[in-house]
């Protein structure tokens, strides 16, 4: 099995990537801001009650999280391997995922950061907000986001340092170009 995590703060260009990785390698995308935003949409107990902290830019509490992640690779015993995107994005998600990669006798091959400059994330996060229309990201609510990556998410880094799983790789240039990079890591590492 190849599991891989895609890190970084919101608008680095995560999903778009892990979304190339997953069909390019035939590993299941879980991206949990998808699943959140489908749950809203089809009005689902889980959706209306995440709605709102989704919209103020804040985490959907953990318990939630850990149910969504259960949930989603249960659907797909046979997998190759999965792409995680948005998650893990708090310390007890992290220890939820180590403990189900444990129970599955598998584990995370890698954590893949996207560097990208502030100001360019900035710049992505606005002309996102345009183009797509997501309400999830007025300016307000995308300051917020990013303090709320720099105090919950952030502080992942360290821990997968530790387990020397944890790379960095370029976020800038055409998607093309960074799928390339991405794809040398995932082979060569
Ligand atoms: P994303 O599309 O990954 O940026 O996620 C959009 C929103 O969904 C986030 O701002 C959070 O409110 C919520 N969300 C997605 N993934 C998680 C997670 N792993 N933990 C907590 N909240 C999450």
């Amino acid at each position: 099995m190849l599991n891989l995590i895609f890190f970084g703060p919101p608008g680095v260009g995560k999903g778009t990537q892990a979304a190339r990785v997953a069909k390019y390698y035939d590993l299941v995308h879980v991206s949990t801001g998808d699943i959140l935003r489908e749950e809203i949409k089809l009005e689902t107990e889980l959706g209306l009650k995440v709605k709102d902290i989704i919209a103020s830019g804040e985490l959907v509490p953990d318990e939630f999280l850990i149910e969504v992640l259960e949930n989603t690779c249960s659907k797909h015993p046979g997998a190759k391997g999965f792409v995680f995107d948005g998650f893990p994005r708090t310390l007890r998600q992290a220890e939820a995922l180590d403990e189900l990669m444990k129970r599955q006798d598998c584990k995370i091959a890698k954590v893949i950061s996207l560097e990208v400059p502030e100001d360019e994330l900035l710049r992505r996060l606005v002309n996102r907000a345009i183009e797509q229309g997501r309400t999830d990201d007025t300016a307000e609510v995308i300051k917020n986001r990013l303090i709320v990556y720099q105090k919950h998410t952030k502080p992942l880094i360290d821990y997968y340092k530790r387990k020397n799983i944890f790379i960095e790789v370029p976020g800038v240039g055409t998607i093309g170009s960074i799928f390339a990079s991405l794809c040398k890591v995932i082979e060569n590492h």
